[in-house]
């Protein structure tokens, strides 16, 4: 557990009107030769705590209200944009660092910039590198967040957690420049490059002569540079071999070619951003059907003839990957699928495969760590936001039932952003429920989905709502901490996640 409090230390805490109130986070104690930094909390909010011996250098980086006697300066630092730019300066292992390119990864989305202390405790323990900073345009719009917050509340709480092992910072699921170039500026390590709006997917299912026309309308060039490239031979992978039919190299040609194009303007992009500066992730799993092993080789390979250069691709799998619930599909097939995607990364050995909505997919988690041997990246975007609501939902019946009565009116709405087959009519009214009922509704899939896919009416629509839920997770803390360590650990010890070596 790392939510360890302790009483602020006398001679820095005596200086402030309510300094008797105030405790620090254990593990958040950090000295440089000029300054000492921890992170406080009294009754209303956390806040820096700093003292030195002059009010100078870097004590003089943060802004707060500064207070002297007993031969020490200290201040009391609010958690600000200029705060958080400070402590990156002074403890740099508090800035995101790129962390696709080590074995394995682990995005852990925070909807409420609340979840990164606990989740940093389980990476401490486990070898992997985490994602903390990791949010798409569509949780950002629904939050109303920016990229600048997102890593300023992973900065404060890495901080908070004492974790030095280095973390990333995702802008997810960019499909555009303005977007891209948003991220950018603020400092993302990793930049996921969703292609679905460059893919032409109606070329998978129509039929053979409309394939044909579209193809033959093409240059010629183009053609005869494509079919040398893959009708030639089969490709040999580990245990399967990849062979190209003329029609399905048709159709991948024409649903892939403008993505292709895009993707590497993207990549100059990035190499004039800084090489090395950020990972790239290609994402072509927002689409309806499954990546054939064939379309992954056909993208993988068409990125490496650009010099695209990424660190991970993410494939749309067989079976469902629905949000915050178990895999939904035959297992058996997964497997298989599973496996050849495997090795068609391992063919290139340039990049990883990565998997999306990769929150509770308990079932298939054995299978993605043995295939990969541990070699890859795993998204989790709306889970700890669950795990929010979940601790809510015991430490705070009352604020629930406003959360789980809102959901429903917010259903409508949400379910046109997100994916989701689940039979909501099985839910329970709230009224029926006694307490002790509610925190079941969180283990159940409808009322998982519902409650997952609706944040945006609780967090981004409704500032009254916004603050009750910040207010009680912030009495609650140690609930909710105790909740995302549970879950989270269960999630690395079916990935098979090992210790780190001590
Ligand atoms: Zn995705």
């Amino acid at each position: 557990m790392s939510l360890k409090l302790v009483k602020a230390p006398g001679e820095i805490a005596n200086l402030f009107p309510n300094g008797a109130e105030f405790s620090c986070y254990e593990d958040s104690f950090q000295k440089t030769a000029s300054l000492e930094a921890m992170m406080a909390r009294d009754s209303k909010e956390r806040f820096l705590l700093l003292a030195a011996k002059e009010n100078a250098g870097e004590f003089a980086f943060f802004e707060g209200e500064t207070r002297s006697g007993n031969g020490i300066f200290a201040k009391r630092a609010p958690l600000t944009e200029k705060n958080a730019a400070s402590l990156r300066k002074v403890f740099a292992w508090t800035a995101p660092v790129p962390v696709l390119n080590k074995k394995c990864s682990f995005g852990c989305g925070d909807r409420l910039g609340l979840a990164t202390a606990a989740h940093a405790e389980l990476f401490k323990k486990y070898d992997a590198f985490p994602v903390f900073a990791q949010q798409s345009i569509r949780e950002l719009t629904l939050t109303k967040r920016t990229y600048r917050s997102v890593i300023d509340d992973a900065t404060f709480l890495v901080f908070q957690a004492g974790y030095t092992g280095g973390y990333g910072a995702d802008g997810d699921h960019l499909k555009s420049f303005e977007h891209i170039d948003m991220a950018l500026e603020v400092g993302v390590t990793m930049l996921t490059l969703d292609l679905s709006d460059q893919l032409h997917p109606a070329f998978a299912d129509c039929c053979g002569s409309k394939v044909e026309e579209a193809y033959d309308a093409l240059p010629e060039e183009l053609r005869k540079d494509m079919e040398k490239t893959y009708l030639a031979s089969p490709v040999q992978l580990k245990s399967s071999r990849i062979v190209f039919s003329k029609e399905e190299l048709m159709r991948c040609v024409l649903i892939y070619t403008d993505a292709m194009n895009f993707a590497a303007k993207v990549g100059e992009r990035l190499v004039s951003h800084g090489a090395g500066k950020v990972d790239l992730e290609i994402s072509i799993d927002e689409t309806s059907a499954p990546t054939l092993p064939e379309h992954h080789f056909f993208v993988a390979n068409e990125l490496k003839r650009r010099n695209v250069v990424f660190a991970s691709l993410a494939p749309r799998f067989i079976g469902e990957f629905q949000k915050g619930i178990d895999y939904i599909g035959d297992l058996k097939e997964f497997r298989r699928q599973f496996g050849q995607h495997v090795e068609i990364a391992d063919y290139f050995g340039t990049y990883k495969v990565s998997v999306h909505s990769g929150s509770d997919k308990f079932s298939a988690f054995p299978i993605i760590g043995e295939l990969t041997g541990g070699h890859f990246h795993l998204k989790t975007a709306g889970t700890s936001w669950l795990e929010a609501v979940e601790a809510i939902s015991f430490a705070d019946p009352k604020l629930f039932r406003e959360i789980y009565t809102k959901a429903f009116a917010a259903l409508p709405a949400a379910l046109k952003l997100y994916h989701i087959t689940a039979d909501f009519s099985v839910l329970p009214k709230e009224e029926t429920l006694s307490d002790d009922q509610l925190p079941e509704l969180l283990k159940c899939v409808p009322g998982r989905q519902l409650l997952h896919i609706t944040y945006g009416a609780m967090l981004g629509e409704d500032p009254a709502m916004h603050d009750k839920i910040y207010r009680a997770l912030f009495v609650h803390e140690k609930e909710y901490e105790k909740q995302l360590e549970e879950h989270f650990e269960k999630h690395i010890s079916l990935l098979g996640i090992p210790l780190k070596k001590a």
